[in-house]
């Protein structure tokens, strides 16, 4: 069997589409690929027992051989991927239509059958995120989950050099609804096989959608109708509420609304979720204080976390509400923390969790985007001296102690074992990380297998540069600081 033919028997074995739609995708793919298919008729028991990658290749090949794939880079064989693969993708009416129908039923079967689509037609490219890297971390905050992820393509300087001004960019950001079916090029990845489903939160117009790098399972975003900035509110804490009430098998939350704590993209409101535990679920409390049925809990972990279980949505609410009113001017010059200057610098990171028993646990991430002469990066920023491991913005998913690495750092962690063993003389490709191999790997070789040092070490890092966003340390005074912040709160809160 031929691999289209092949391709288009995977498309229905996999539920992409029906026995009934076998002619008309015989013809579309026909139409797409350009080149003559000889016409097999739909053999029912022919299963392809191939991935999707082992019927792709081939074809892909042949496009790049007849001019379809203009030039053999990874960005444009994807572009055209994902064009073809919208042959085996119902319109996006149908797809919600199909997701409805089966919350009917449960949620949980409408998710799985929308994450199941996604990764069957390839959107979510299941086989280049197997190559990501992932290990854990041993700390004194438990394990911590470190990944170094490949599967987002490194941009050529073609790319970026093509890159449109912003405001004649179409479809505005990577998160926009117009995203849908939308061809792409250099510089935005291709979306013809991209679908959405609409859900109201809060009685507001959002969009749900997976995540094509999947960070972790079912890794999910939540994205606002309109292209309008991030930001916190009481509308966030409804929406949130709203998502995990319908979805209760998800989390979801949001990045800070600030730049340098905020995720990468400030400019259109969004959230992200998903069916995955975090390392911070297990993070044990140093303090608690039980207040109106709720428990308030500061986490023995590396950034500042205010964790808030409770079984009442309304008052869930109220007090998340009234603790993002009262944190956001609430200072202290002996941290360096100062709420305001010319502009607001403190922010939140909510993420909200719902329980089999219906409970909830909300966790409140406290965050400052103020920078000083000292740290022109950031104060509450991985440091300069991590950032040849980790220098950009700490948003939710690291808060939760899943740290996302550069693909960079596979290559220079093979390189700084040939160092280590003395088969490479030079730093040469390796300089960021010269002060690191002297001072911490080549005093502790020995023990341990130097890819086990080097992973475990690069950890350590990691763990580091999210002390460095913590408002308050690991320490006795600042933790003595962090319940005073508490109880003024809950003091405040009861007057
Ligand atoms: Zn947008």
């Amino acid at each position: 069997m031929k691999p289209e033919i092949e391709l288009i028997h995977y498309a229905i074995e996999n539920e992409l589409i029906d026995a009934l739609d076998y002619d008309y995708a015989f013809n579309r793919l026909q139409t797409v690929l350009g080149w003559p298919m000889p016409y097999t008729p739909y053999e029912k028991d022919a299963t392809p027992a191939q991935s999707v990658d082992t019927l792709l290749n081939p074809i892909l090949n042949k496009a790049l051989e007849t001019g379809k794939i203009p030039r053999d880079t990874t960005q444009e064989r994807d572009l055209f991927e994902a064009y073809l693969m919208d042959v085996f993708t119902p319109h996006p009416s149908a797809i919600q239509n199909r997701f409805e129908s089966l919350e009917r039923v449960s949620s949980e079967k409408a998710t799985n059958d929308f994450y199941h689509r996604s990764k069957k037609s390839n959107y979510i490219k299941t086989s280049r995120i197997a190559k990501n890297l992932f290990y854990t971390v041993k700390s004194s905050y438990g394990d911590l989950h470190i990944t170094i992820n490949k599967s987002k393509p490194e941009k050529d300087p073609k790319a970026i050099a093509t890159k449109k001004h912003k405001e004649d960019a179409y479809p505005q950001c990577l998160l926009c609804k117009e995203n849908v079916g939308y061809y792409g090029h250099l510089s935005h990845p291709g979306r013809s096989n991209h679908r959405v489903i609409k859900v109201m939160l809060n009685q507001e117009p959002f969009y749900f959608q997976y995540s094509p790098y999947v960070y972790y399972n079912e890794h999910a975003i939540v994205f606002h109708e309109n292209h309008i900035p991030m930001k916190i509110t009481e509308k966030t804490f409804k929406r949130l509420f709203d998502f995990v009430d319908r979805f209760p098998h998800y989390f979801l939350g949001s990045n800070a609304a600030l730049p340098i704590v905020g995720g990468s993209i400030l400019n259109h409101e969004h959230y992200q979720g998903g069916r995955a535990d975090f390392p911070i679920d297990h993070a044990q409390s140093f303090h608690k204080e039980t207040y109106k049925a709720m428990s308030f809990e500061l986490l023995n972990w590396p950034l500042s976390v205010l964790r808030i279980k409770g079984t009442k949505r309304e008052a869930l609410l109220d007090i998340a509400e009234s603790f993002r009113r009262y944190f956001m001017n609430h200072g202290d010059e002996s941290l360096n923390l100062i709420a305001k200057t010319d502009t607001h610098h403190n922010a939140l990171t909510p993420i909200l969790r719902k329980h089999p028993d219906e409970s909830y646990t909300l966790l409140l991430a406290l965050r400052n985007n103020r920078t000083s002469k000292a740290y022109p990066d950031g104060i509450f920023h991985p440091h300069p001296d991590k950032h040849h491991i980790k220098k950009e913005n700490i948003g939710l998913i690291e808060v939760m102690g899943l740290a996302i690495l550069p693909a960079r750092l596979e290559t220079a962690f093979d390189e700084i074992e040939q160092y280590l063993k003395g088969e490479k003389k030079t730093f040469e490709g390796i300089e960021p990380h010269k002060d690191w191999i002297q001072q911490t790997l080549e005093k502790k070789t020995g023990s341990d297998s130097l890819e086990t040092l080097i992973r475990q070490e690069a950890g350590k890092v990691f763990i580091e540069a999210l002390e460095d966003c913590g408002l308050y340390k690991q320490n006795a005074s600042d933790k003595k600081k962090f319940k005073a912040l508490l109880k003024g709160f809950l003091q405040w809160h009861s007057n």
